[in-house]
C-alpha cells in the first residue's frame, strides 16, 4: 500500500510522523479550463497535484489541499482564450491575478505558521503566471523563515530551463502524455477529434495525437527527481539559517505585507498586462480583457 501524502486525507498522527521525518510542503495550483476533447478540464491541478503526490511519497514532504482557481480571462490569458478556445461554454475555473496572488500569501502564512521548514509552490497552470510566482515568493520571503520555491511543472522537466525560457505545452503531446499516466480515468484518447476536422477543439494542441502513456511516466519520473532534490537544497538552507526567534505571521501581517511589499510591485508583473489589442467587442472574451486601473 502506497503512503498517503494528501494533507486532507491524514490522520493527526500520520501528519506529525510525516512532518517529523520531513517538515517540507507542496502547494499545487491549476484550474478547470479548455485542455481539448481527449482531457478533463483539470488537467492543470490533477498533473501538478498527482506530481507533487508522487515527489512526496519518494523523498519525504506532504502535500497540501490542490487550488483548482487560477488566472484567467484579462489580460493575454483573454486573447489566449479568443484565439484557443472561442465562443464555447470555456467551464473555466477563473480568478484575477491579484487574488490569486494574495491567496498564495495566506497559503505560504498557513504553512509557515506550521511550523514548515521548506515549501515547493507548483503550477500546472502556464503562461506567465509562473514567473510572476516566482517574483512573488522573492517578495515575500524575507518575512517567512520557511523557505519558498516556485515554479510551473515544465521547469522541472527541462533541461537548461532558465527565468524566461517557455516549456510545457498546451492539452497537446507533454500535457496529455503527463495526465495520462498521472490520472490515466482523465485522458480519453477516443473523444480525439478526427485528423482532418477544422476547427480549435476546445483548445487542444496541435500535436495531441502523439501522446505517449510512457513518454508521460518518463516525463514524471524525471519531475519527480528534480522536486525531491529541490526540496532537499531548500531544507538545507533553512538549517543553515538563524532560526533562534521564530515567530508565526499573523493575517494582519499578511495583509501590511500585500499592502506594502506585493501591491506596489502588482503593476510590473507579467499576468497584469494589457500589451496586445483587445479581443473585438462581440467576442464572450473582451468584457475582462483589460486590467482594470485601480489594481
Ligand atoms: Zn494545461
Amino acid at each position: 500500500m502506497r503512503r498517503e501524502v494528501r494533507w486532507e486525507r491524514m490522520f493527526p498522527d500520520e501528519l506529525e510522523a510525516a512532518f517529523n521525518t520531513c517538515p517540507a510542503v507542496y502547494f499545487t495550483y491549476g484550474l478547470c479550463e479548455p485542455h481539448g476533447p481527449q482531457n478533463a478540464v483539470g488537467l492543470d491541478a490533477l498533473k501538478a497535484h498527482a506530481i507533487a503526490c508522487r515527489a512526496a511519497q519518494t523523498h519525504g514532504g506532504i502535500v497540501a489541499p490542490p487550488d483548482y482557481w487560477h488566472i484567467h480571462e484579462h489580460g493575454m490569458y483573454a486573447n489566449w482564450a479568443f484565439r484557443n478556445v472561442g465562443e464555447v461554454r470555456s467551464w473555466l475555473t477563473a480568478m484575477p491575478a491579484w487574488q490569486h496572488f494574495k491567496n498564495v500569501c495566506y497559503h505560504v502564512r498557513a504553512a509557515d505558521a506550521l511550523g514548515f521548514h521548506a515549501a515547493i509552490f507548483l503550477t500546472g497552470h502556464y503562461g506567465p503566471n509562473w514567473q510572476d510566482l516566482k517574483t512573488l515568493l522573492t517578495l515575500i520571503q524575507p518575512h517567512f523563515a520557511m523557505r519558498l520555491y516556485g515554479l510551473p511543472d515544465f521547469e522541472a522537466n527541462t533541461p537548461g530551463f532558465d527565468r524566461q525560457g517557455n516549456g510545457g505545452d498546451h492539452a497537446g503531446r507533454v500535457e496529455t502524455s503527463l495526465l495520462w499516466a498521472l490520472e490515466p480515468d482523465c485522458v480519453d484518447m477516443s473523444r480525439m477529434p478526427a485528423a482532418d476536422a477544422p476547427g480549435r477543439h476546445f483548445a487542444m494542441g496541435a500535436n495531441a495525437a502523439e501522446s505517449d502513456r510512457r513518454v508521460g511516466e518518463r516525463m514524471v519520473a524525471d519531475e519527480v527527481e528534480w522536486l525531491g532534490k529541490k526540496m532537499r537544497e531548500l531544507l538545507e538552507t533553512y538549517a543553515q539559517q538563524d532560526i533562534s526567534e521564530r515567530r508565526s505571521v499573523t493575517f494582519e501581517q499578511v495583509e501590511h505585507i500585500w499592502g506594502k511589499i506585493v501591491l506596489p510591485q502588482l503593476k510590473t508583473f507579467k499576468t497584469m498586462q494589457n500589451s496586445d489589442e483587445p479581443p473585438p467587442e462581440d467576442s464572450q472574451w473582451f468584457r475582462q480583457w483589460k486590467i482594470p486601473d485601480a489594481m
